[in-house]
């Protein structure tokens, strides 16, 4: 397998191969082993709402404070802050990211998040929102532990891989309730965070109901972390 990784990445440095969004042929412009052109990239848009909810962040048409999503929900986490919607160019990275096993689109999303970590300044230690078993097993890679461990490496955040899931849990097409039923006791600690972490900072793909990470918060916050805030790539918007 790492031969066989090991292969495939030579193989890209020199032929590089077509951009993974408007398939253009890669040259040097952009940085090696970066699957999508530097054009590409530089289009991609942040979310820049002029209100958005005061929890979850999903952009509102008018000051509303809160969404309607979450006046009858109540989460485990403060907030979530999410950089982008999730359409387009950001769903197709994501797709290729965690189902066409594009382990090399990781630096190019911890760019974002470090870019909005470095902007909102929420300061704390950054955790990871573990994947279900099942798919990491099948990929055999996590996805936001390579995004996290990406930003602990080159950005030099704070990472603690604290949590992990156990099998089952949300179903993508289950309802908020529902999801957060299955998935009570389904995240557990795995490793305590450092002594006095006072805020921990989940970090997430895609923010949907909000079932998951509020089952990460609970976690965090049952063993005394007293502020636990999201930081997703990008929201669903209904
Ligand atoms: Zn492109
Ligand atoms: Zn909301």
């Amino acid at each position: 397998m790492a031969f066989r990784n090991w292969v495939s990445a030579a193989l890209e440095l020199l032929y590089p191969g077509s951009c993974l969004l408007c398939g253009r042929q890669l040259r040097f412009e952009s940085r090696p082993f970066c699957p999508v052109c530097a054009g590409c990239l530089r289009s991609l848009h942040p979310v820049r709402a002029t209100h958005r909810c005061r929890v979850c962040s999903l952009p509102l048409i008018s000051e509303q404070g809160i969404c309607t999503r979450c006046r009858r929900r109540l989460y485990a986490f403060e907030g979530n802050f999410s950089i982008f919607e999730y359409r387009d160019e950001v769903r197709e990275l994501l797709y290729q990211f965690k189902f066409r096993n594009r382990v090399r689109l990781g630096p190019v999303l911890a760019d974002f998040f470090a870019a909005a970590l470095k902007e909102r300044k929420p300061r704390g230690l950054l955790v990871p929102v573990p994947g279900n078993p099942a798919s990491v097993r099948a990929r055999g890679w996590d996805p936001m532990v390579v995004i996290a461990g990406v930003l602990a490496r080159n950005h030099g955040f704070p990472v603690g891989r604290l949590l992990a899931r156990r099998p089952g849990g949300a179903q993508k097409t289950l309802s908020y309730e529902e999801r957060r039923s299955n998935l009570a006791g389904k995240v557990r600690l795995r490793h305590p965070p450092p002594v006095g972490t006072a805020r921990v900072v989940l970090l997430d793909d895609v923010f949907t109901t909000g079932a998951t990470v509020s089952e990460c918060a609970h976690v965090l916050a049952s063993i005394g972390v007293p502020s636990v805030e999201v930081l997703s790539l990008a929201i669903d918007v209904p």
